[in-house]
């Protein structure tokens, strides 16, 4: 009989990170049911409504230890939201050692492996001799990042966003300055710092796991296994994501069921991004505009795009909506509160397109259902995803915003038409799905 391999997993708070980590964990213990992974899980004061329900469903083989949630009283409001997730698993190292601890006097721990935001627990490696194993959710591209940046830092001068040549990370898309991730647009603020200590962390590892694949990166993953030269292990194990399963009573599916095929745009920000009141108001009128069918998850606005990513709001949503918009707009289209069931919602037959923040989540699951994109990139490193779906994969079309950082109702018309009727063939035929 194999022997029992014993694999301790670090998440980070934050749906996006948890999701894809457990995901990983649950596929592990299908192709070797002779390990025992137990999940160790941060949080930061209550998890949000969808971490929550997502925890509820953890099968009975994952092992999971919910650690004391971090208080968040004792962060200023305005810390940006991955500084916040980096300091909650810092406030969380001597619990996150305890339990190690306490599982290495059972039995021997044979890898750690640790979300990219938990990277410090891997220093806790050589201590229980364990393999070490960082868990990237995101792209071969942020990676690529990641590895150069400490060399980025030394060698550019000023702001990224200053450069007048796109950044050239081999085997990606050039990437203009300002497309960096959101921590790398001020190199003076402690986001910057943090996001620079994390990119020195990586080469410690034994390897590197990372949620992408061949056919989408290859150029990347190519260039990053040529820069490792064997001594950095990277193993694209992508695509991970949720496995959706059809809910009879769901609103939104049983919309979609009554509309033509191909025919929805479907419209969200990920699990917490969030949109000005301004821009709420182009949006409703440039869906209005444009005539097209579509299904929008509304959150209330927030003067930050992150705002709801870690403590989802209490307002009701759709009081933000302009007035009467509901009603000129119930023949064509359905608005959400803040939720909807999007891996299944992607794989219906009737939505044609996503208009999307391009979390690496909701890239995926767009890429694997065939589904063409609007890109619309918020924070972290959303921005590097949409020019890698626009000008690298060309499935996207991206808006553009004006000086103030809006999308105005005319562009959000005129994008939204050349996406969803680029989708029927000259003869009829649609190639979307
Ligand atoms: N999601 C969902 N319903 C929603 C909004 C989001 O199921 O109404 C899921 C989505 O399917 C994806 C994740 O939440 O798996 C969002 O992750 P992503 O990386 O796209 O964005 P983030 O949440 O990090 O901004």
């Amino acid at each position: 009989m194999a022997k029992t391999i014993h694999i301790a997993v670090v998440s980070s708070p934050g749906f996006s990170h948890l999701v894809p980590i457990i995901e990983f964990t649950k596929r592990l213990l299908k192709l070797h049911p002779n390990f025992h992974v137990t999940c160790i899980i941060p949080s930061l004061g209550s998890p949000p409504e969808s971490s929550k329900a997502y925890l509820k469903t953890l099968p009975s083989n994952i092992h999971s230890i919910f650690l004391p949630p971090i208080s968040k009283e004792q962060f200023p409001q305005e810390v940006y939201v991955g500084l916040l997730i980096q300091l909650t698993v810092i406030l969380s190292l001597p619990s996150i050692h305890e339990v190690l601890k306490s599982l290495s006097s059972k039995v021997r721990l044979t890898a750690l492996v640790a979300d990219v935001f938990a990277f410090q627990v891997l220093e806790f490696a050589k201590e229980f001799h364990a393999l070490s194993y960082f868990y990237c959710p995101g792209s071969a591209m942020v990676l690529s990042l990641l590895l150069h940046l400490p060399k980025l830092d030394e060698e550019v001068s000023g702001e990224y966003k200053d450069l007048a040549e796109p950044i050239k990370l081999p085997g990606c898309v050039p990437l203009l300055g300002v497309d960096l991730p959101a921590p790398t647009q001020n190199r003076s603020s402690e986001a910057y710092k943090s996001f620079l200590e994390r990119a020195k962390a990586m080469v410690i590892a034994d390897g590197i796991i990372i949620n992408t694949f061949l056919e989408m990166e290859s150029g990347a993953i190519r260039a990053l296994e040529e820069r490792g030269n064997g001594k950095i292990k990277l193993y694209p194990v992508g695509p991970i994501t949720q496995k959706g399963s059809d809910n009879e009573a769901d609103g939104c599916l049983r919309w979609l069921d009554k509309q033509p095929n191909c025919s929805v745009l479907y419209v969200s920000f990920g699990s917490g991004g969030t949109l000005s009141q301004h821009q709420i108001n182009e949006l409703a009128w440039g869906l209005e505009l444009s005539g097209q069918r579509f299904l929008w998850v509304l959150r209330a606005p927030n003067s930050s795009a992150s705002g709801a990513y870690l403590e989802a709001a209490k307002e009701d949503p759709l009081e933000f909506l302009p007035k009467g918009f509901l009603e000129r707009t119930k023949e064509k289209g359905l608005v959400v509160a803040s939720w909807a069931p999007q891996v299944q919602v992607l794989g219906h037959s009737s939505v044609g397109g996503f208009l999307s923040h391009c979390g690496w989540n909701s890239t995926l699951e767009s890429v694997l259902e065939g589904v063409p994109l609007i890109t619309w990139p918020l924070f972290a490193e959303q921005r590097m995803n949409a020019v890698m779906l626009s000008d690298g994969l060309k499935v996207a079309l991206r808006p553009t915003f004006n000086d103030d950082g809006i999308v105005e109702k005319e562009e959000i018309a005129k994008v939204i038409n050349s996406l969803m009727d680029a989708e029927i063939g000259q003869d009829g035929s649609s190639f979307c799905c």
